[in-house]
């Protein structure tokens, strides 16, 4: 696992806190989670989306309907 704002790798017990802002899904990620690419980031007014070439899109509008 990569932290997603930071690109860093997540060591068991040392993941952050994350911010208010990325708990509410406001901030979209920078850095897949899985390969710690940094992704292609598309702010809109109504949500975001970042897409790995690797692993594919992530968006605002699937973490709200979790
Ligand atoms: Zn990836």
């Amino acid at each position: 696992m990569f932290d997603p704002f930071t690109g860093e790798t997540i060591v068991d017990g040392a993941c952050r806190t994350p911010s208010a802002a990325v708990r509410l899904g406001l901030e979209p990620p920078r850095f897949c989670t899985q390969c710690g690419r940094r992704m292609i980031v598309q702010v809109a007014p109504d949500g975001w989306w970042a897409r790995c070439s690797r692993h594919g899109t992530v968006d605002s509008f699937a973490i709200e309907q979790r």
